[in-house]
């Protein structure tokens, strides 16, 4: 099948990042939110991240301002209705996914492919809310998109070969490489890689180290680019809080348990990076650890 148009669904760090790489692969994109302050962010910080990629040589001015024009932003979930390929990216709760979800389908032509960013929901659960389960998948990026070579595909139990074959095709234009995961909690990447993060926070929790000392010690220590907590915050810890629930939910494994300290920054509203605030705080020149 052939894609020309793509609905990006939730303008947040994420959204705006999709909706960036598809543009500029010569995609038409529609990004709807439900908050016009997220669509004009979204929009500022696609325009400035391609301006950073115009200056380091990556693309032309052209090729930018080209990518630009086509995306479109809307409040309205219909106008995503005559898009080949429907790519869901709002917040990680699968209440708020499944009304989006239950909202968009009736707009939909029986052809278009309905795929949801999810870090962690089962994607064949999100594929029965749907009238096309077999029409459904996981089209799981990595942050920041426009960085990151990963795109996991997961297919539900339902989703046909042809679906499939079509996003591992726009995986290729986006010119990423695709890693083919089961639909089990959290998938491949997330797996790994949140309940790690969420040790370190009972690190940080039990003192066994503070914010600085721990995010140094894995930078040094295992040759990661980032600190766990470091990390964590640029995720958003309400994604991660919401990643270890369903791995704790789904697997039914007590050593899935989310940090109650993970929790408590979330019940703050201290979320990371993008609220300003998380394992550090972000409103000075330089981020300064929070404990
Ligand atoms: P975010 O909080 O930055 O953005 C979520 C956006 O969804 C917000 O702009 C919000 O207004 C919007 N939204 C909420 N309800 C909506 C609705 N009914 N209709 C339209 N928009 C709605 O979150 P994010 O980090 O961009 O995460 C989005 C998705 O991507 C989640 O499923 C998350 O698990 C997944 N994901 C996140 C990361 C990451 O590192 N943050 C990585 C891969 C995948």
């Amino acid at each position: 099948m052939d894609i020309h148009k793509v609905g990006v669904i939730g303008a947040g760090q994420m959204g705006n990042g999709i909706a960036h790489v598809m543009a500029l692969a010569g995609y038409d994109v529609a990004l709807n939110d439900i908050d016009q302050d997220a669509l004009d962010t979204a929009i500022a910080r696609i325009e400035k991240n391609m301006a950073r990629q115009v200056g380091r040589d990556q693309i032309t001015e052209e090729a930018m301002q080209t990518a630009m024009a086509r995306i479109r932003t809307t409040l309205d979930v219909a106008e995503v209705g005559d898009c080949d390929l429907v790519i869901e990216s709002a917040t990680e709760n699968e209440a708020v996914k499944n009304k989006i979800i239950e909202g968009l389908i009736p707009h939909l032509r029986p052809e278009t492919i309905v795929t949801s960013n999810t870090s962690s929901i089962s994607i064949t659960r999100l594929a029965a809310r749907t009238d096309r389960p077999e029409k459904f998948m996981g089209f799981h990026f990595m942050n920041p998109v426009p960085l990151m070579k990963l795109v996991e595909l997961i297919r539900g139990i339902a989703t046909d070969e042809e679906t499939y074959k079509t996003c591992l095709g726009v995986v290729e234009r986006l010119d990423k490489t695709a890693a083919s995961a089961e639909d089990f909690p959290a998938f491949i990447v997330n797996r790994i890689l949140i309940p790690m993060i969420n040790e370190a926070c009972y690190t940080l929790y039990e003192g066994v180290g503070n914010v600085r000392s721990i995010d140094q010690a894995m930078k040094l220590g295992a040759n990661h680019p980032m600190g766990p907590l470091e990390l964590a915050d640029f995720i958003g810890l309400d994604t991660c809080l919401a990643i270890m629930n369903v791995l704790h939910d789904g697997l039914a494994d007590t050593k899935y348990r989310p940090c109650p300290l993970m929790t408590k920054y979330v019940e703050a509203g201290w979320l990371g990076k993008k609220a300003g605030r998380g394992f550090y705080d972000y409103r000075g020149e330089t981020p300064v650890p929070t404990r």
